[in-house]
Parts: C-alpha cells; sequence; structure tokens
C-alpha cells in the first residue's frame, strides 16, 4: 500500500522531541523563538510568528487587521474550507472567485470583485505554485482601489488600501521572482499540519512584510499578546524568579505553538532546502517524464514563467493531475480503480460552492466555471520524502492502466 502523504518521522526528530521534553520546558519558549528567526532568515521577511495553526494565524491577522461585520474578503473559490471559514468567523463575508487553469486565484476576477466594503485578498498558493505577486500587490496599489478602501481600523488607517493575506499554507519555499513566499507581500501564513510540505504535527507561521510605516516588530510584538490570551507576558518571562505578575490587555486567544512542536520544525527547517525540497521536486518530475507521453494527461508545472513573464518555482506540495476530457463521475471511477491497487490518491480540493454550509449559503459552483473544470478531472498523486523511485512508477503505473480503463469502456 502506498499511502498519500505520510510525515517523515527518523531518529532525528525523535531525538530532538525528546530533548524538548527532557529540557523542562515544552510550551512556547525557546525552541519556538528559534524557529521563528529561522524561518524569517529562510523566507528573507523581517519577522514571524508561530501559531498553532494557518488557520489561526490567517484569523489572528483578519482581526488584527480589523475585519468585521459587513466588510469583504475575497478568496478563490477553489481552496481548502479554512480559507473562507475564518473570514466567517470574524463575521465578515468572503467573496469567492473563479481561479485561473493554473488553479490560482483570476487578478482580472479579484479587480471586479472589489467593493468599497473590501479589506482583504486572500490568496492561495495552490500546491505551491505562487501566485502573480507583482500583478496582485500592483492591483491593490490602484489609484482608484485605493479610492475605494474605506479605513475603520488603526491598522486599516496605517496601510490605507487592501491588505493581501497570502493563504500559503501549501507554498514555502516556492519562489516568485528570485524571492520566496513570506516576502513576497504584506503578509504570509504558512501550514505546517501533518500532511504540509514541513510539519510541526499541527503549527503554522505568520510572516510578517508589512511596508513602512508599519514596523514588524512592534506588529510581532502586537500579536504575540493576541495570541496568547492577550496577556502581556508569556509564561517563559512568568517563570523567571519574582517575575509573577502580568497583565491582559484585551480578550485574547489562545493560538501559541509549543516548544514540542518547534522541535520538529527546526530538524525539519533545516534539511527542507537541500534535502526536502529536491526530492519533491525530482518526485514531480519523475512523474511528468512519466506522464507527459499520455495524450489525456494535464500536468501541473513546477518550474517555469508566470504569465509569460515570472520566473517561479512550486514547492511541490501537490502533483495535481488531471485528465482531459473527462467528467466528475468517470474521475471518481478512476479513483476506485486506482484505490483497489493499493495506491492513495486524493482529490484538490471540493470547491467551496459544493460544501454543504456554503451550498447552503448561497454560494454555486455553476457561477466558477474554471474551478469546476479543474475540480471534475483532478487527481492528486502521492508526493512525500520518503516515496522512493521505484514507487514514484508503480503509482504512475497505477494511474495510468485505471485511466485507460476508464477512458476505454
Ligand atoms: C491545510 C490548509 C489550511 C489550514 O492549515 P492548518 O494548519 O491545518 O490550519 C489552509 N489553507 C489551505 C489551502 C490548506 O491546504
Amino acid at each position: 500500500m502506498i499511502p498519500f502523504s505520510p510525515p517523515r518521522i527518523d531518529q532525528k526528530i525523535i531525538d530532538e522531541v525528546t530533548a524538548a521534553l527532557k529540557s523542562g520546558w515544552i510550551t512556547t519558549g525557546p525552541r519556538t523563538r528559534k524557529l521563528e528567526n529561522q524561518l524569517s532568515a529562510f523566507c528573507g521577511n523581517p519577522t514571524t510568528l508561530c501559531v498553532n495553526s494557518a488557520t489561526s494565524g490567517l484569523e489572528l491577522m483578519l482581526r488584527w487587521f480589523g475585519v468585521g461585520e459587513g466588510d469583504e474578503v475575497i478568496i478563490p473559490a477553489y481552496t481548502y474550507a479554512a480559507t473562507a471559514n475564518v473570514v466567517i468567523h470574524c463575521g465578515a463575508i468572503p467573496v469567492l472567485v473563479d481561479v485561473r487553469k493554473d488553479f490560482n486565484i483570476s487578478i482580472q476576477q479579484v479587480e471586479s470583485a472589489i467593493t468599497s466594503r473590501t479589506k482583504v485578498i486572500m490568496p492561495v498558493d495552490f500546491g505551491g505554485w505562487p501566485c502573480n505577486y507583482q500583478e496582485l500587490n500592483a492591483l491593490v496599489r490602484k489609484k482608484d482601489i485605493v479610492s475605494l478602501f474605506s479605513a475603520k481600523s488603526q491598522a486599516q488607517k496605517t496601510l490605507g488600501r487592501i491588505l493581501i493575506l497570502s493563504d500559503a499554507a501549501h507554498s514555502l519555499g516556492a519562489k516568485f521572482n528570485g524571492k520566496r513566499t513570506g516576502s513576497l507581500t504584506d503578509v504570509s501564513v504558512f501550514s505546517f499540519h501533518a500532511v504540509k510540505n514541513l510539519t510541526t504535527a499541527e503549527g503554522g507561521a505568520i510572516s510578517l512584510n508589512l511596508p513602512e510605516p508599519f514596523d514588524n516588530e512592534a506588529v510581532y510584538q502586537e500579536l504575540r499578546v493576541k495570541s496568547l490570551h492577550g496577556q502581556n507576558k508569556d509564561a517563559l518571562a512568568k517563570m523567571q524568579i519574582g517575575n509573577w505578575k502580568y497583565d491582559v490587555v484585551e480578550a485574547g486567544y489562545k493560538m501559541n505553538m509549543t516548544d514540542i512542536q518547534a522541535a520538529i520544525g527546526l530538524v525539519e527547517l533545516e534539511r527542507y532546502e537541500e534535502d526536502t525540497l529536491p526530492r519533491r521536486k525530482s518526485i514531480c518530475i519523475q512523474y511528468i517524464n512519466l506522464f507527459r507521453n499520455h495524450a489525456w494527461a494535464i500536468l501541473p508545472t513546477v518550474h517555469d514563467l508566470i504569465d509569460q513573464k515570472h520566473e517561479a518555482e512550486s514547492s511541490c506540495h501537490l502533483f495535481p493531475l488531471r485528465i482531459h476530457g473527462v467528467h466528475e463521475e468517470q474521475r471518481d471511477r478512476i479513483i476506485q480503480l486506482i484505490s483497489q491497487k493499493n495506491v492513495a490518491v486524493n482529490v484538490h480540493f471540493l470547491p467551496l460552492p459544493m460544501l454543504s454550509f456554503y451550498r447552503n449559503s448561497g454560494y454555486e459552483i455553476s457561477k466558477y466555471p474554471i474551478t469546476y473544470s479543474l475540480y471534475e478531472n483532478e487527481i492528486s498523486l502521492p508526493v512525500y520524502y520518503d516515496l522512493s523511485d521505484d514507487q514514484v512508477r508503480q503509482v504512475a503505473d497505477t494511474v495510468i492502466s485505471s485511466v485507460e480503463e476508464v477512458l476505454n469502456s
């Protein structure tokens, strides 16, 4: 049986987690701070806050920006539910727009969806393929779009325009025009969930890259307080003898990362660039070579230009294979055949308008034709560090025979 994306848990991870457990400090502390610093160094952004999930990180940023009742947040229709759920949590309205053939949000569609209520755009780097951040960053700075913006909170007044909050759950290590995600736009949020490229079991990070006149370090301190009850001292600071007294300055959240999680993340990050990313890329390139001669295979891009202009490199989080001319029911049959041959595959994702909650809220899949056309014939193949070259061939053979069985039936 070939699983879909098991985490890479080896002796090194076990040793570091054991060391954290034995250190006498298991909640947020030195290992979390070290991971934050190393993430900033890796991504090239000023500062990073680790949290307990990407979902928490996205919600914390929406709340920090003062998003609430009546506000609109533009997101792609083709994403995981977390992107939309956090907008609902804040009492705001998720405005769904269609994607492009590369699975990423359509910037033309974003532009037509902007109103005077738009506060945030949350693009998603689908499968690790970065969005066109040059165009997104330029869009929110356009004169007519800036003049539409109506600032309520202090952060909104300081920014003076729509915030770009990237859902970078898939794209740690991806590059666009020579820069890494995390340093490509205002704020990016990574996920370290068990199935993601870099894991801490559960976890996430907020990469701050806010423009002048924001002081990213000051925003970091503000978010750190917000992420831990609104308390002005964290547990480590309170531990210092005689330093027991604290204050709560707001009704904050409980979103902090623990040092046990950070211990896993530190090992993962140390080998990420030299070992994890090249292996993932190699697997994707092998798939491309194994499928390229099959006329029915529509292959994802790993390393190429976006819009014939911007050099981009994927973090190879997913391998979203598509089967030309196949509709939803045939795709589901192909998956059933693949599963019977003991290979685990997936579909990324069920588009938001097809999920009960969003469908019942009035979103209709017929309004997102590209999203549906990608979804109906998409099959995500296994990509993980320990997947051997032989197994890659086995996956490809299994997929090819299953697709041909359905196409010829
Ligand atoms: C996994 C994922 C999230 C949520 O990440 P968590 O760390 O589990 O909260 C958000 N958006 C997308 C696109 C994801 O795939």
